[in-house]
């Protein structure tokens, strides 16, 4: 029997944990925050420790697993984490250390892993890194691998439990990225492999499945910043802003800039904490990108040199929600040594991820940018996230017997569960309809 149990990451994105029981060994996926209240909380409490873990819980940023782990603690043989985004692994290093198991991910995440231990100053969890491709041992009856995927941060990986009832396929957040710009395109080989020896249970992401079409690839975003930094915007200083965790899109930023005879600079914590993973990871060469600047003495420093000297510099920089205390906000606030003006563009390489807050940050950052006579990109990006066609595609190759449709609440889950119709699936019978919370058994 398999029971798949939904913590977080099925009503809405966020928060990602999934507890997968197969005859009572059971392997958590994912240990993720919900980012929207995270940052509530980080509002009321600057510094957070593990000694904040039962608020945590109560104010739902992380996911509650307090009862579950009273009952099902001693069972759970592994934690094996996607890929490094917050809203799937910032848990870690409040929930994992009890459970005595070991936490499985590829390099880069562990990485990232690594790097929030550190900053919460948490030891004691068991950390193993696997290569996509390669499979490991967890008990007599089952074992864990991971398998190459395409998303918006290195090193993305979809987890596949093998059983005796076939294999579990756990995948978010993915796209099909067939020419991506940093990495491996995803493993359609082993998939479609996956597929003929049995697929028992596919957990798939559905953020873009009412999206039509095909979600387009990360080299599609590099001709958009080639546009933008080498002809249309040729004669500003640049200040471009995107996902630090986007290393793929940070090193092409990088490329162009200097292909522009730009000189680059890069500024801020996030940018530096998630480029130091990169490198120690093998992801991407030190050689390749400039030294990280942190620090409001060293950033004023540079912009005093740097203002006055339009069509020399590309700004790699943090902010491009609005957020307050960014390096961007700031910015545009008049808290650097820096008069923002017409000589001046910012590029958001990024969307808004649509949330009252980011909404609300981002269009008073617009505003005060727009008052400063700032130039304006915006939407410079594609999203990480595979489109209608893609779905369809990843149930074609795995051809699970049972879909789950996970991310993005009922919108969308609804529209995945008539997707999954047209392919054959009936609702209830081998697809299925899971909030968070809520348990599924499975023959
Ligand atoms: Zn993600």
């Amino acid at each position: 029997m398999i029971k798949i149990q939904a913590f977080g990451g099925y009503s809405k994105i966020g928060k990602s944990m999934t507890a997968i029981d197969v005859d009572g060994e059971i392997i958590l996926t994912d240990m993720g925050a919900d980012i929207e209240k995270l940052v509530d909380f980080e509002d009321d409490k600057s510094i957070i420790s593990v000694h904040d873990t039962p608020a945590l819980i109560d104010n739902g940023v992380i996911p509650n697993d307090v009862k579950f782990f009273e009952e099902n603690g001693k069972k759970v043989k592994a934690i094996v984490l996607t890929h490094g985004h917050l809203d799937h692994v910032w848990g870690v290093p409040f929930l994992a250390a009890k459970y005595k198991c070991p936490v499985i991910a590829t390099p880069f995440t562990i990485k990232v892993l690594d790097n929030l231990m550190k900053n919460f100053r948490q030891k004691g969890i068991n950390t193993v890194r696997l290569n996509t491709g390669t499979e490991y041992k967890l008990s007599e009856s089952i074992s864990v691998e991971l398998v190459n995927i395409t998303h918006s941060i290195p090193n993305s990986a979809m987890t596949v439990i093998h059983t005796k009832y076939g294999a579990i396929v756990y995948a978010n957040d993915w796209k099909l990225d067939d020419t991506p710009t940093l990495g491996q395109k995803p493993n359609y080989a082993r998939m479609q492999e996956l597929g003929d020896k049995g697929v028992h249970t596919l957990i798939l992401d559905s953020t873009n499945v009412d999206h039509d079409g095909y979600t387009f690839s990360e080299s599609v975003v590099r001709t958009m910043l080639e546009d933008v930094i080498k002809k249309s915007l040729s004669n500003k200083t640049i200040f471009i802003t995107t996902f630090s965790s986007h290393i793929a899109r940070i090193k092409n930023i990088v490329e162009i800039s200097r292909k522009s005879d730009r000189q680059v600079l890069i500024f801020g914590r996030s940018m530096a904490m998630y480029i130091g993973a990169a490198i120690e990871a093998n992801i991407i060469e030190k050689s390749k990108l400039p030294e990280v600047i942190t620090g409001r003495t060293k950033i004023n420093d540079i912009l005093r040199y740097v203002r006055g000297k339009p069509g020399k510099y590309v700004i790699l920089c943090t902010g491009h929600q609005g957020e307050k205390g960014a390096f961007l906000d700031k910015l545009a606030t008049g808290q650097y040594e820096y008069r923002l003006g017409s000589d001046d563009a910012v590029i958001f390489s990024s969307r808004v991820i649509p949330t009252t807050l980011n909404i609300a940050n981002r269009s008073i950052l617009q505003t005060a940018l727009e008052k400063l006579n700032v130039n304006i990109a915006d939407n410079v990006h594609v999203s990480g996230h595979g489109s209608k066609n893609d779905y369809k595609l990843m149930i074609k190759m795995l051809r699970p017997k049972h879909l789950i449709p996970s991310h993005g609440g009922m919108d969308k889950i609804s529209v995945a569960i008539d997707v999954a119709r047209d392919l054959g699936y009936e609702l209830n019978k081998t697809s299925h309809i899971l909030l968070d919370g809520q348990e599924l058994s499975l023959e």
